[in-house]
C-alpha cells in the first residue's frame, strides 16, 4: 500500500475501536462494512463487535443510544458530515440460543469470545472480523472461509443452511438481497435449503420483507432478483399477484407475457437508475391484465379493458398490505391510474396534455414519464425516445411553463387607475401593454415605484401615440410567447 493513500476506514470509526482497546477490551470491525471494506465498496454503515458490556461502552463515550434488545449501543458523532457516520453500532460479543418464533432468539446470552459472535452471523462474507492498528487493518478473523467466498463470489451460511434458515427466515431474504446487491451468487446448499424452507417466510414480519424487497428492487439487478425470489417459492409469499402474470400472453407491439413485460420494465428504471416509486410504478403497471383479458374476435387480438383503473386499484392494496409509507402508495397508484395517458390518443391537444397534469398531478408528471419509458423498453422495443414521446414532453413543458403575460409586472390596471386618476377603459390596457414592453427589453426596471412613474408619464401622451406603444407592447408579448414554445420545442428536438 502506498503510505500516501488515505485510510479506506474513516477516523470516527478508528476512535471508537481505540477507545475500546485503550480501556482493555477487544474491539473489531465486523458484518456487512468489513465485506463491503475487503470487496472494495463503501459501506453503508459500520459496525464494532466488543467483549464490553452496554454499560462499559457507554461509560466510555459521550453521547450514546442504548438501542434495542440486543445490547447494541449506538455511539452519536454529531460533528460528521457523512450520513454513515452519524451513528456507529458497537455491540457486544452475541451468542444466539434457539429460536422458537423464526424471528427473535428467545434470548440474548453475551459471549467473550468474537468467536461466539461469528458463529451467529448470516452469511460467511457477512463473519469476517478485523481489528485495526494505526486506522489499518492488523489482523482479519476469517473462521468460516469468508474471505474464499468473497473471491468466489459466493453467498453461503455459516454452518447448516437448513439450521440457520430455521432460525430466521429472513435470512432467505437477505440472501437474494445480498446476491443481487453484490452481484454474487447463491451456494448451492444454501439455495435449496431456501427452496425447502420458504414456507417459513410467512413468520417475518411484513416490514421486514418489505424493507429486503425495497433493498432488491434498489439493486442493479431488481429483474433477477424478482426471478429468484419466484424461483425460491419466496416470492408467493408476499406478492401472488405478481406470479399472475407468468405465461400470460399478450398481441399487438407485446413481445413478452405480462410477467416478463413488468419485470423487464423495472430493469430499465433500475438501469436508469430511477427511483423507488418509479420501480414500483413499472413492476405493477400491469399487474391487472391477468384478470382483465379478453380475446376479441374481430381483431384477433388480447384486449385488457380497466387495466389502469383495476390495476391502480391492486396496486394499492399489494403496497398498502406491505406498509409501504402513505405517500409511496398514493403516488405509485396514481402512477399506474394514469401510465395509459399516451397510447389512448394519437393526436394530443395541448387541453388533454393539462387534463393529465391535473390527474397525475404537477409533481409526479415527469415520474409518469418514466413509467411511460419504462412501459415502451419492457414491451422490447429498441428506441427509448421516439418523437412520440418527445412531442408530448414538449408539451407538457409548454403547458407548464409560466406563460409570458402581464401579470408578471409589479403594477396592475386597479394601481394605474389609481395612480394615474382616470377610468376603466382601453387607455389602462395600452398604458399595461407599454410598460410590459419596457420591461421585456429591461427587466430591472419591474419595479412598482417605477412602472407607476412610466404609467403617469405614459397616461399624459396623446391617445393616439399611447395606442401604437400598446400595439407595439402586445405584439411583442405575442412574439416573446411564441419564442418560448419554439424555445421548448427545439430542446425535444420536435415541430
Ligand atoms: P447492508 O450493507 O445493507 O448494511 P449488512 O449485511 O451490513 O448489509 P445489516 O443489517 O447492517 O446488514 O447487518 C449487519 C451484520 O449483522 C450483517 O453483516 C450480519 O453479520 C449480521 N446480521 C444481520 N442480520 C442478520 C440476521 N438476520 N441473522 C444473522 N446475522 C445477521
Ligand atoms: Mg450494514
Amino acid at each position: 500500500m502506498k503510505m500516501a493513500e488515505k485510510s479506506p476506514i474513516p477516523v470516527e470509526v478508528t476512535r471508537v475501536v481505540e477507545a475500546l482497546e485503550s480501556a482493555g477490551f477487544q474491539a473489531y470491525l465486523v458484518g456487512g462494512c468489513v465485506r463491503d471494506l475487503l470487496f472494495g465498496r463503501k459501506p453503508k454503515d459500520w459496525d464494532v463487535t466488543t467483549n464490553a458490556k452496554p454499560e462499559q461502552i457507554q461509560g466510555l463515550f459521550t453521547k450514546t443510544v442504548y438501542e434495542n434488545i440486543y445490547g447494541t449501543v449506538a455511539v452519536i458523532n454529531e460533528e460528521t458530515a457523512d450520513d454513515t457516520l452519524k451513528n456507529i453500532e458497537v455491540t457486544p460479543y452475541r451468542l444466539e440460543s434457539s429460536y422458537s418464533d423464526r424471528r427473535h432468539p428467545d434470548h440474548v446470552t453475551f459471549s467473550e469470545t468474537i468467536a461466539d459472535d461469528l458463529q451467529r452471523r448470516d452469511f460467511t462474507i457477512n463473519a469476517i472480523a478485523i481489528s485495526l492498528s494505526n486506522g489499518a487493518i492488523k489482523d482479519v478473523i476469517d473462521l468460516y472461509e469468508g474471505f474464499k467466498d468473497l473471491d468466489t463470489r459466493s453467498i453461503r451460511t455459516v454452518g447448516k443452511p437448513e439450521d440457520r434458515f430455521n432460525e430466521d427466515a429472513l435470512r432467505m431474504m437477505r440472501a437474494v438481497r445480498l446476491s443481487v446487491e453484490l452481484g454474487f451468487t447463491i451456494e448451492k446448499h444454501t439455495l435449496s435449503a431456501i427452496s425447502t424452507l420458504n414456507d417459513h417466510i410467512k413468520d417475518i414480519s411484513i416490514e421486514r420483507i418489505r424493507d429486503e424487497f425495497s433493498k432488491i428492487l434498489m439493486s442493479k439487478n431488481p429483474k433477477q432478483g424478482i426471478e429468484m425470489l419466484h424461483s425460491l417459492g419466496l416470492l408467493k409469499h408476499f406478492i401472488p399477484e405478481l406470479e399472475k402474470g407468468i405465461g400470460v400472453e399478450q398481441t399487438q407491439a407485446h413481445k413478452y407475457d405480462v410477467w416478463e413485460h413488468l419485470l423487464r420494465s423495472l430493469q430499465h428504471a433500475a438501469d436508469k437508475d430511477w427511483s423507488l416509486d418509479i420501480r414500483l410504478a413499472a413492476l405493477f403497471h400491469d399487474i391487472a391484465k391477468p384478470q382483465t383479458r379478453e380475446f376479441s374476435r374481430a381483431t384477433n387480438q388480447y384486449t385488457f379493458y380497466g387495466h389502469d383503473v383495476i390495476g391502480s386499484r391492486e396496486t394499492r392494496k399489494i403496497l398498502d398490505r406491505m406498509k409501504f409509507s402513505r405517500a409511496t402508495i398514493d403516488k405509485v397508484s396514481k402512477l399506474v391510474r394514469w401510465h395509459m395517458f399516451f397510447s389512448d390518443t394519437e393526436q394530443i391537444t395541448i387541453s388533454a396534455v393539462r387534463r393529465m397534469i391535473v390527474n397525475v398531478g404537477q409533481e409526479n408528471i415527469w415520474d409518469l414519464m418514466n413509467v411511460r419509458i419504462c412501459d415502451r423498453i419492457g414491451t422490447g422495443r429498441p428506441k427509448e425516445n421516439p418523437y412520440r414521446l418527445r412531442k408530448y414532453q414538449a408539451m407538457l413543458e409548454e403547458a407548464m411553463r409560466d406563460p409570458i403575460s402581464l401579470h408578471m409586472l409589479k403594477i396592475d390596471g386597479k394601481k394605474i387607475m389609481e395612480v394615474c386618476n382616470i377610468p376603466a377603459g382601453p387607455k389602462i390596457g395600452a398604458i399595461l401593454h407599454a410598460v410590459f414592453n419596457e420591461i421585456l427589453e429591461n427587466p430591472l426596471l419591474n419595479t412598482s415605484e417605477h412602472l407607476e412613474q412610466r404609467a403617469k408619464e405614459l397616461a399624459m401622451l396623446p391617445e393616439k401615440e399611447l395606442k401604437a406603444l400598446g400595439e407595439a407592447g402586445e405584439l411583442k408579448k405575442r412574439e416573446e410567447d411564441k419564442k418560448d414554445v419554439e424555445e421548448i420545442r427545439k430542446k425535444y428536438n420536435v415541430s
